[in-house]
């Protein structure tokens, strides 16, 4: 068991990590430049389609496949532990939806009742000598902070914006989806669409026409949307690697784990992440 180790980021990828550490006895501390928000996880829709997402064999299908296998029983420990329901549910095998905000709720509530440390810090450098163990889990920014000795690679910030509209729960069923576009609706009812790319760094603006793009294609797989109006709009900011791959392991042959960069599918990957970096770590 390691002396303390240092997260830095508490999305969901942070946040999950923590909370797998903590339960085996390990001594966290999370340091989240915001309120321990997260920024693209409580932005993402929540859709699990490692199928949809890779029709090729990849490292990420692989992953995505193991991490569905895992999410079932991830999200009932978390519930057990927490009472908060995320609203996961499978719609077929390897395919469901998880509600990202719910989730980091639940995965907040269990870091503190595991005693997790929480600060509020941007972090801009960090000197592993003074941890066990040093996890980098910024999301899109992690390249920007400076850990003594090492090279951190790369990470792009991807804008994706999305559209929420308040409809009867149940009004939906299935996730639709064609190409870029997609609409799933939570239990309550909130109905999600998205989505674009944009490759234009770290710009906060929601623009006007790209949500009504996104609301004609939505409306084009769901028509009840053509006439309602959204009652939400918001960006995020997916954090792609250089390598187009994510980074989740050690650094080798030091006590600094990576785990950013997965781009379009973090909510997917949160559990596989997790159970991997904490057992290196532990
Ligand atoms: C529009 C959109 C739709 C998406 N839809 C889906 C989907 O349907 N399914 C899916 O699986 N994925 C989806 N994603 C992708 C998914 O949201 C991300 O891959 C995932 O949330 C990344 O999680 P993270 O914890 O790495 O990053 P984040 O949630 O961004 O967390 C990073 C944390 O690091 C903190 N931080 C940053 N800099 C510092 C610093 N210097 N010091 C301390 N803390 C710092 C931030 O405050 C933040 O809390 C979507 C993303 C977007 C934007």
């Amino acid at each position: 068991m390691p002396d303390e180790v240092l997260i830095v980021g508490g999305g969901l990828i942070g946040s999950s990590i923590a909370w797998r550490l903590a339960r085996k006895g390990a001594q966290v501390t999370i340091a989240d430049a915001g309120n321990l928000g997260g920024e693209a996880s409580p932005a993402g829709a929540g859709m699990l389609s490692p199928r949809a997402e890779f029709d090729k064999p990849s490292v990420w299908l692989d992953l995505g496949i193991e991490s569905m296998r895992l999410y079932p029983s991830f999200v009932e420990e978390l519930r057990t532990e927490t009472g908060i329901d995320t609203d996961f549910r499978m719609f077929a095998p390897e395919e469901g939806i998880v509600d990202p905000a719910a989730l980091l709720r639940a995965l907040r509530c269990a870091c503190e009742s595991r005693m997790v440390r929480i600060v509020r810090e941007h972090v801009t450098t960090v000197h592993p000598r003074k941890y066990g163990a040093v996890v980098i889990a910024a999301g899109a920014w992690s390249d920007k902070i400076r850990v003594t000795g090492h090279v951190l690679p790369a990470v792009i910030p991807i804008k994706g914006h999305l559209i929420g509209f308040q409809l009867e729960p149940g009004a939906l069923g299935p996730v639709r989806r064609r190409g870029d576009t997609y609409v799933l609706q939570r239990s309550n009812g909130f109905l999600v669409a998205g989505s674009n790319e944009q490759d234009i760094g770290f710009d906060r603006t929601v623009d006007a026409a790209i949500c009504e793009d996104i609301h004609r294609r939505a409306a084009q797989l769901f028509p009840p949307l053509k006439h309602a109006t959204p009652v939400k709009r918001w960006i995020g900011f997916r954090p792609r690697s250089a390598t187009g791959e994510p980074h989740i392991g050690r650094v080798a042959g030091t006590n600094v784990w990576l785990a950013y960069g997965h781009y379009r599918n973090g909510i997917l990957l949160t559990p596989v992440t997790a159970k991997r970096i904490a057992a290196e770590i532990l």
